[in-house]
């Protein structure tokens, strides 16, 4: 199938009010382009290089979501353009973040990265280490950055069971910090979860915004 068939199929299988990220990684300019032509205008890419190689040579009105982890010496590269920052997970990012922000004289918006997976391997906060960040003094000084939700990857499982409580927790996560945080914060609404094999699910537990490459571009090499 085609890249504009497949992007179809997900655009049919989605509620309108979530949001597709289109997940190019790897991907080359054509790829893109064929999804851009069909419609699509949120891209995420995990890798500086790529995103501030990619950037400059794609349509400018492409919504840029940097969705990998993403070290403090190299916001400076993508943060004129980008769109979101989605994985967020300390008070020393956020604080370049906003700085690099500043330079630029915008307002970037971030998700905060949960680790809800029984895995290891992956990134994210805690509950306690999410209101660590949103409770210090330096925190709150940050102007040019907005808290736009949270972000979570559920366990490589077929257990879906699993995966439905992994999502339910963020879910939690995000009504718990939106109560005590940002209750009166209309822009923080994004529960940023589900991919390729999981969206689904995702969707069930309240996603906002879905990350779906695979799917949609073919198998990575
Ligand atoms: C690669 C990636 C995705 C997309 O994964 P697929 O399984 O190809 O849909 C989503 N989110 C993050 C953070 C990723 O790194």
């Amino acid at each position: 199938m085609s890249i504009k068939n497949n992007l179809f199929k997900i655009l049919k299988n989605i509620p309108k009010n979530v949001k597709l990220v289109a997940v190019s990684k790897t991907k080359p300019d054509e790829d893109i382009l064929e999804a851009y032509d069909a419609g699509q205008r949120i891209f995420g890419e995990n890798k500086v290089q790529d995103l501030a190689a990619k950037q400059p040579r794609l349509p400018q009105d492409i919504r840029w979501h940097f969705i990998g982890h993403l070290q403090s010496n190299k916001v400076k590269y993508i943060a004129n353009f980008v769109d979101m920052i989605e994985a967020v997970e300390s008070i020393k990012l956020l604080k370049e973040i906003n700085k690099q922000a500043l330079k630029n004289n915008k307002t970037i918006n971030c998700l905060l990265q949960f680790h809800i997976a029984s895995e290891e391997t992956k990134f994210g906060l805690d509950m306690d280490e999410a209101e660590e960040i949103l409770k210090c003094e330096d925190f709150k000084k940050l102007e040019n950055i907005r808290i736009a939700g949270v972000m979570g990857m559920a366990t490589f499982t077929s257990d879906e069971n699993l995966i439905h409580n992994e999502f339910n927790t963020l879910r939690k996560y995000y009504e718990q910090l939106k109560q005590k945080y940002f209750s009166d914060k209309e822009y923080f609404k994004e529960i940023s979860m589900g991919m390729s094999d999981d969206y689904q699910i995702a969707i069930a537990e309240g996603s906002t915004m879905v990350r779906v490459g695979s799917a949609i571009f073919g198998a990575r090499g």
